[in-house]
């Protein structure tokens, strides 16, 4: 294996995860409906921030030092990620995944009215001031119906490249009631992301809910192994064999370790999911793809050379920044230990397979 220095991507390069940020709630006035406008006002709801992540606001790994703004949330402003990340890497394309409260609420009225609005600001204040940009389209989980109202919406933009959910929900995200979702997003040609997060309808972990920040943000892992299991084991990779789901800021180390156990089980009790035919790690490696920040590389080179024969393909990893949050400094976005031939992959190869939009120039 030829080795890279860690740093930046090669030409061509395709980053796959990064946050632009609703600067306030009031920027979201313009983009909603009357209605919607109205009622957000007369609830005083465009005084909170609506910002749905566990991350305290000014916790380190929220934003990098040099990427800090005078004013307003990390990835608020689109003249700063263009100076401190487009311009700096030269991506040529940049996936925008606005991870907000909208994916939250309870009303599911309301989750999607935000979603729209959402999405229709990214579209007019990023998308169209700069072409690198791409978008997911933000919706509503908890309703399969509004959901899917979404996608048809922006579907015929070409711009929006995935379909946006955050990996814990009411239900492990494979359950049919979701299933609409999956057969909407797999027509249109638009993976499903996953990202990092949750409605906060149940505990991070398994046993409860945690007291401290650290706990919550290891805990995140368990939400994409019950994701991968969900989405396996009821067999939506069987129903929409096209369907691509991409884990975002899930972190790799786990899923090999992971993988092990699923497969074991399934071979003693695979008579209770006749439908899967194969075993669970083959299906994994042909539809989940995996973004690389934050990276949770093994310590030395035959560690990772170790993890990387573990995931048994070079196909599932993509380049991501996660622009703005703190997972590298300087303009090494790229960890080290990776051959030339595997960064090309990761950085254009694999994202050009897995998003195929971005192989076409939208009008
Ligand atoms: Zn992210």
């Amino acid at each position: 294996m030829a080795n890279s220095p860690a740093g930046r991507p090669p030409p061509g390069a395709i980053d796959c995860d990064i946050h632009p940020a609703v600067p306030y709630t009031r920027a979201l006035l313009p983009y909603l409906d009357d209605y919607w406008r109205e009622h957000i006002l007369r609830r005083g709801l465009e005084r909170e921030n609506l910002e749905p992540s566990s991350y305290p606001a000014n916790a380190a790994i929220n934003g990098r030092p040099d990427w800090h703004l005078p004013s307003g949330p990390p990835g608020s402003s689109l003249a700063a990620m263009q100076t401190h990340l487009l311009d700096r890497l030269q991506p040529k394309h940049a996936i925008c995944n606005v991870i907000h409260g909208a994916q939250v609420m309870l009303s599911e009225d309301l989750s999607a009215a935000l979603c729209r609005a959402i999405n229709n600001w990214i579209r007019a204040e990023w998308l169209d001031r700069d072409p690198r940009l791409r978008a997911s389209i933000v919706v509503p989980p908890h309703s399969a119906d509004l959901a899917v109202e979404e996608i048809e919406r922006l579907a015929p933009d070409h711009r929006f490249v995935q379909v946006l959910l955050l990996s814990m929900a009411e239900l492990p995200l494979g359950r049919r009631q979701n299933w609409p979702i999956y057969k909407a997003a797999a027509a249109h040609g638009l993976p499903i992301g996953i990202h990092a997060g949750s409605s906060f309808r149940h505990p991070p972990s398994a046993g409860g809910w945690p007291s401290y920040y650290l706990e919550d943000y290891v805990s995140q892992s368990q939400g994409f192994q019950a994701s991968v299991n969900s989405l396996v084991s009821e067999g939506v990779f069987v129903k929409f064999p096209d369907l691509k789901v991409v884990l975002i800021e899930s972190g790799v180390t786990w899923l090999p370790a992971s993988l092990w156990r699923l497969d074991k089980t399934w071979r003693g009790v695979r008579a209770e999911v006749p439908w899967l035919e194969e075993q669970p790690t083959e299906t994994v490696r042909r539809h989940v793809r995996l973004t690389l920040q934050p990276f949770d590389a093994p310590p030395s080179e035959p560690q990772l050379r170790t993890l990387l024969e573990q995931l048994g393909s070079d196909r599932m990893l993509l380049f991501s920044s996660d622009y703005p949050h703190w997972h590298y400094d300087g303009d090494d976005a790229l960890p080290s230990g990776l051959s030339t031939e595997l960064i090309q992959r990761i950085c254009v190869e694999n994202p050009l397979e897995t998003y195929s939009r971005l192989k076409e120039t939208p009008q």
